[in-house]
């Protein structure tokens, strides 16, 4: 699919769409709609029990996504967190310079200055794609979207650029609640916002997005945890030293330096895409960053990427940060308090991992990948336990004893799962309803289930999404019958 035919899919679906569509929508801004949002939801659960509750230090916590300035400053996003803008001399365009670069196939690196960016236009002789006209000076631009607060809207505040540094704020009295233990982990899943100037692609490049980050802050002398839970794995990475797709084992990644506790969290990241997600191996790779396109603060910095059709091949949906103690150290000296931690005759600060995955990437990345048209008919493979829907209950036929059953078996099972009731329609384009959507299970009841004379009496049909079998179960069966297919093992 295209972005195109993705958008359309998703509108179509009751996915996303832009947000305030009656009035021509804004860029950048989406809403997701009644199967959207619950997709996007389980993502999210998905990724907290996965991620987070695992660990017995492990915890979700929630902040403001409205911060003041200090924060803000004192972590380096006032004065740093930009974007290098460009704008046509005749038609008054807007580009970011990176984008656009890589649009006129012109490499530029990571982090580039105003002043490379000028250098590079005038040494390819670039020009508009709009209208030929050619391009003023660039500037440095800082993507935080600012706000006023208070009645003279005299103190400057900003929406938070990434959910992180929430966790960073409340890492001082979390770690004291939490009796000092090392490793701690504080989750968020929360949104963020940024003054993108060419949002695009959907829902890649979004001016409020929603993040599931989790920070684990950690004694780099002593945080090793066991690699042999991945024993067998085989990593697809491109190393920033050798810039080429190799498979390696994790005593291989350990080989080449990387740090025990970062090459475990690259094999839990690549099991969570492989076996909870379902997602093909040649379509996972870390992509590793160094050099200028390496984020100042990262010891380490891996993108996790996914080979998206519609967005023409890998992109990032996460990152694999290993961000020392650039962000302690940053609020300590901000707030003035002290963040050294005292253990066994060391003073130290703890360092901090960074897993951060795009929400909103990760939904639309769902769709493209587990969207499949072959036979004539379309569906969505996805985990029954990401599905919007776990099943469906349909009447077969508009008959009273079959709807009154119908109801019955819906009030069954709603609550405990994800049920949509569907009356409407033939049942061949119920069932390809909910094949759009991805919900695994339909149940039908037919005039066998009402019927006392049948020896199908009390039974339904369950119709599997991807292999369309059918089973005849039980009625008083079908609770067990969902519960042991959305069981997920993370072992
Ligand atoms: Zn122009």
């Amino acid at each position: 699919m295209n972005i195109d035919d993705l958008l359309g899919y998703a509108k179509r679906t009751g996915m996303f769409w832009p947000s305030a569509e009656i009035y021509g929508g804004s860029a950048g801004l989406y809403d997701y709609g009644h199967i959207g949002a619950m997709l996007k939801r389980r993502f999210e659960n998905v990724w907290l029990s996965y991620f987070v509750e695992r660990w017995q230090n492990y915890f979700l916590i929630d902040g403001s996504t409205l911060l003041p300035e200090k924060p803000l400053v004192a972590s380096g996003h006032a004065e740093r967190f930009n974007d290098v803008l460009v704008a046509c001399r005749k038609c008054k365009t807007y580009y970011r310079a990176d984008v656009l670069l890589s649009d006129l196939g012109v490499e530029l690196h990571e982090g580039a200055t105003p002043a490379e960016v000028d250098a590079t236009i005038s040494r390819n002789n670039l020009k508009c794609p709009k209208c030929g006209g050619s391009f003023g000076e660039a500037k440095a631009f800082n993507m935080m979207i600012d706000v006023s607060l208070g009645p003279d809207k005299a103190d400057r505040g900003y929406l938070r650029p990434e959910t992180a540094q929430s966790a960073y704020l409340n890492y001082y009295r979390e770690f004291n609640l939490l009796r000092q233990k090392l490793p701690l982990g504080l989750a968020i899943i929360g949104r963020a916002y940024r003054n993108e100037i060419s949002p695009r692609q959907g829902l890649y490049r979004l001016r409020e997005l929603v993040q599931a980050e989790l920070q684990i802050f950690f004694d780099e002398q002593t945080f090793k945890p066991d690699l042999s839970n991945f024993s067998g794995a085989r990593i697809n990475v491109v190393p920033y030293t050798t810039g080429k797709l190799e498979s390696l084992t994790p005593d291989e990644l350990v080989l080449r330096g990387y740090p025990v506790f970062y090459v475990y969290h690259m094999c839990l990241i690549d099991r969570f895409y492989r076996k909870i997600l379902g997602v093909q191996d040649t379509k996972l790779r870390f992509l590793e960053k160094g050099g200028d396109d390496k984020a100042f603060y990262n010891k380490i910095h891996m993108d996790i990427e996914l080979n998206v059709e519609s967005w023409g091949g890998f992109r990032e949906v996460g990152g694999l940060h290993f961000r020392g103690d650039y962000d302690l150290t940053s609020h300590s000296k901000g707030s003035n308090k002290s963040f050294l931690v005292k253990s066994e005759g060391r003073e130290f600060m703890p360092s901090v991992l960074e897993l951060s995955f795009g929400v909103d990437r990760n939904v639309w990345a769902q769709l493209d990948l587990f969207f499949n048209n072959s036979d004539g008919r379309q569906f969505l493979s996805l985990k029954p336990y990401i599905a919007p829907y776990t099943a469906a209950v349909l009447p077969l036929q508009n008959d009273e004893q079959i709807n009154g059953r119908a109801e019955e078996t819906f009030q069954l099972l709603a609550g405990k799962y994800r049920v949509y009731f569907d009356s409407s329609g033939s049942i061949g384009k119920r069932y390809a309803r909910m094949d759009e959507i991805g919900t695994p299970f339909c149940i039908t009841v037919d005039y066998d289930t009402v019927d006392s004379g049948s020896d199908k009496f009390q039974t339904v049909t369950v119709r599997k999404r991807d292999s369309r079998e059918q089973d005849r179960i039980k009625i008083s069966d079908l609770e067990k019958y969902l519960h042991d297919a959305v069981e997920v093992n993370f072992d």
